[in-house]
């Protein structure tokens, strides 16, 4: 039987991260990582061939190793803004991690194409090779770390939870990019779905020369969208994303309740949405560019009849309409959720006896969550000590429900502000948007803290609001 200190399930991005910290902090401890995928990355194995990260690659991936190509985009509808890593990078990067910086420490295993199968009481777990006989038991000497709390789900491999007829031509995103091989090209284009991807899937139909009016899109709710001006990492962008946080604090001060809080903050563009007109019912952490949000204005044939049931030749079926699109229409299937909804609530504190179930701490940054908990885990002695600074922040799925994610996130910021261990890991953390650079701003005394300044006004003055709200969005979320 092999034996772990640590076994990690999922080489995805919170797993290789929580790894990363974790065999950094303590220089003896043995980790085991097992993945059904062949290679590191989790989900972006699987992601369309245009998928991006949606926010600068500065604060994306793990601790010990930065993203090769940060240079900002001087073309294209994210002008002027950190060029946004593909989903390619993403890959390439978590492999150089695994190789250049997890093994060599000659204290991690790496099981690719392994199904974990559960651990007993005895912390003994069992591991299947996929494509094997040969099921291992590993034992767990310390801890279990479960890194797939957040069961991504991208459109090639998700279940549709609607019907389609036999004759329909429906495919994930990813195919686009095959369409070359065919002879006759889709006279029409129906994106099914709401999120990021369908953003994304419209922002490349139409980079790609199709006529807007050639595109139809079902989409079911509106969403609130980061302004990604204000999310750019580093010293010349403090007081930017300074504005939009100080702006998040006094609109707490005025708002009734988290929709009204967006509806303040789109007021000045710190949240943007495809259309005006219309009161967004979602809002999943996504950040745009004004440039895409432009873009994808011009489709202006937008279904708002709920969510498709069925798809026939032709026809697009909703619980209470139906809607006739030319016959030989695309339909792109975005639909799958990302983080499905029922994933979405917490699920057990983080450390917790032999197991660790990694969550947000600030939510919806997973990856610097992931390198804080092992950093924690290090630093504290007791599962008490260390849930006292990780609080496990809830993913929300409404403007409504938001509020409790960033008061659970504030709450938590503020816990670790009496952490001299933790202040001292934040100040070195690439993960943390702040961290480094606040650090060096203030060895050399910048006047750029002025900015900081201000925000720590704004929460002396508003954080209360904050709470109102937040209590009030935890009902809210609970309930959905
Ligand atoms: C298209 C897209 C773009 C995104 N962009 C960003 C972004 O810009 N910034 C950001 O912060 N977040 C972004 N996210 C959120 C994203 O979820 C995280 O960044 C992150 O990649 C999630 O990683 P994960 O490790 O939690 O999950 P996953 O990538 O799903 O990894 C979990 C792994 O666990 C494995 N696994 C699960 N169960 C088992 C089992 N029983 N046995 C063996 N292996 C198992 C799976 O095979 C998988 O590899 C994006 C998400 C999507 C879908």
């Amino acid at each position: 039987m092999d034996e772990t200190d640590y076994l990690i399930v999922g080489a995805g991005a919170v797993g290789l991260a929580f790894a990363d910290t974790l065999v950094a902090e303590d220089p003896e401890c043995t980790v085991t990582i097992v993945d059904r995928h062949a290679k590191p990355g989790g989900h972006w194995n699987d992601a369309y061939g245009f998928v991006a990260l949606h926010q600068p690659s500065a604060n994306y991936g793990v601790n010990s190793l930065a993203f090769p190509n940060e240079h900002i985009d001087t073309h294209g509808p994210n002008m002027g803004l950190f060029a946004l890593a593909s989903g390619a990078e993403v890959l390439a990067y978590f492999e150089t991690v695994v190789n250049s910086r997890l093994l060599p420490t000659g204290r991690v295993t790496y099981l690719a194409s392994h199904e974990f199968g559960g651990m007993d009481e005895d912390r003994k777990a069992t591991v299947r090779p996929l494509f094997s006989d040969e099921e291992k038991t590993i034992k767990a000497g310390r801890k279990l770390v479960d890194a797939t709390f957040y069961q991504t789900s991208v459109p090639s491999t998700h279940n549709r939870n609607f019907e389609v007829a036999e004759s329909v031509d429906i495919v994930p995103p990813g195919a686009l990019l095959e369409l070359w091989k065919r002879d006759d090209q889709p006279e029409h284009f129906v994106i099914l779905g709401a999120g990021k991807t369908a953003m994304d899937t419209g922002v490349w139909l139409i980079q790609n020369g199709v006529a807007p009016e050639d595109i139809s899109w079902v989409r079911p709710r509106e969403s609130w969208l980061w302004n990604r001006k204000y999310t750019q990492p580093g010293a010349d962008n403090l007081e930017t994303s300074m504005a939009m946080q100080i702006a998040l604090l006094e609109a707490a001060g005025k708002a009734q309740d988290g929709a009204e809080l967006m509806r303040i903050l789109g007021e000045d563009d710190f949240y943007l949405r495809i259309d005006e007109s219309v009161e967004p019912e979602m809002f999943h952490f996504a950040t745009i560019s004004q440039g895409e949000v432009d873009v994808l204005r011009r489709i202006t044939n937008v279904i708002r009849e709920g969510r498709v049931t069925a798809i026939e030749q032709g026809r697009l079926v909703f619980a209470d309409a139906e809607v006739e699109v030319p016959r030989d229409s695309l339909f792109i299937d975005c639909t799958a959720s990302a983080v499905p909804l029922e994933t979405r609530r917490t699920k057990r504190p983080i450390f917790d006896g032999d197991t660790i179930t990694l969550q947000p701490l600030h939510v919806p940054v997973v990856t610097f969550s992931a390198a804080l908990a092992a950093f924690i885990e290090t630093a504290f002695e007791t599962d008490e000590e260390k849930n006292r600074f990780a609080t496990p922040g809830p993913l929300t799925d409404t403007p409504t429900a938001f509020p409790y994610a960033q008061m659970v996130t504030m709450m938590n910021r503020g816990a670790w502000s009496q952490s001299p261990e933790i202040g001292k890991f934040l100040s070195q953390s690439r993960l943390d948007f702040g961290g480094p650079t606040l650090a060096k701003l203030v060895a050399e005394g910048s006047p750029k803290l002025a900015a900081l300044g201000k925000f720590q006004q704004a929460i002396a003055k508003h954080m209360p609001d904050m709470i109102r709200l937040g209590l009030a969005a935890k009902a809210v979320h609970e309930g959905q």
